[in-house]
């Protein structure tokens, strides 16, 4: 699947951004957040504009690399800044525009999950809650099954995402999830940029030890590397030995 530029808010206002040096809002709905606005210049960062956690990422990145839904394209030239070799995907047209205006060297179209998209890579990098792109929960097996095609031998999957159990738990600290609650970290959004709104979508957050667990069960090994400031985490999984 990849999405059509009158169904892509978060492009058209990167491709604003890129022409005008500024751009309106994008704004995001869910049913389980309040209205939500993200600044599209943080789309455009720079390595010193980066957090902590997206950094530490950049810097183990090695190999061949693959930046999957790149965006603006922030992590892979700040990746070819510091002499890397990467590729960037996207299934947004007019961020993948954008990204070859900017000079990402190596940027495709296409949808991780597309199996046309072919490797080996020696580092995937899925930043900015990168864990996304799963969608549901019932997904993470068939996204281990894609990773095992893409990795090289000693490859690694680098990953940040937040554990959302925060917004369940009750004054004592106890969480407040019954066990045939959806997990709490499938969230459903949807985006618009002026007139053009996209078509809802499913976004996963995963908890360290959900990933650790769907990981260990697709004979991979998930670890944390580093820890954010809001729950926020950023992972290393590579194959099991
Ligand atoms: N990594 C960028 C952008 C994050 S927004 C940054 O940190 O700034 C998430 C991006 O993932 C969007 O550009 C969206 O179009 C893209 N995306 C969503 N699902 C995808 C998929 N299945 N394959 C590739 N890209 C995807």
């Amino acid at each position: 699947m990849l999405l059509t530029a009158d169904k892509d808010p978060m492009g058209a206002a990167i491709a604003d951004y890129l022409k005008n040096g500024k751009a309106g809002k994008l704004r995001v709905f869910s049913s389980m957040f309040e209205e939500d606005e993200i600044p599209v210049s943080q789309l455009f960062r720079t390595f010193r504009q980066m957090p902590p956690l997206e950094q530490t990422a950049l810097r183990l990145s090695r190999g061949k690399i693959l930046d999957v839904g790149a965006g603006s394209g922030c992590h892979s030239l700040a990746l070819q800044e510091m002499g890397q070799q990467v590729t960037a995907i996207d299934i947004s047209p007019l961020s993948v525009e954008a990204m070859r205006e900017r000079g990402v060297k190596e940027v495709r179209l296409q949808n991780f999950f597309d199996r046309r998209l072919a490797g080996p890579f020696d580092t995937i990098l899925l930043l900015m809650n990168g864990s996304g792109i799963v969608g549901k929960l019932e997904n993470l097996p068939a996204f281990f099954l894609r990773l095992k095609e893409l990795l090289a031998p000693g490859g690694q999957l680098l990953l940040d995402s937040s554990d959302l159990s925060f917004l369940y738990e009750d004054e004592a600290g106890n969480l407040d999830i019954a066990p045939e609650d959806p997990y709490f970290g499938e969230i459903d959004f949807q985006m618009r940029y002026g007139q053009i709104q996209g078509d809802p979508f499913d976004w996963l957050y995963l908890d360290f030890n959900t990933l650790r667990l769907y990981a260990s069960q697709a004979s991979f090994h998930a670890e944390i590397v580093e820890k954010g400031e809001h729950y926020d985490y950023l992972a290393r999984v590579c194959r099991a030995e």
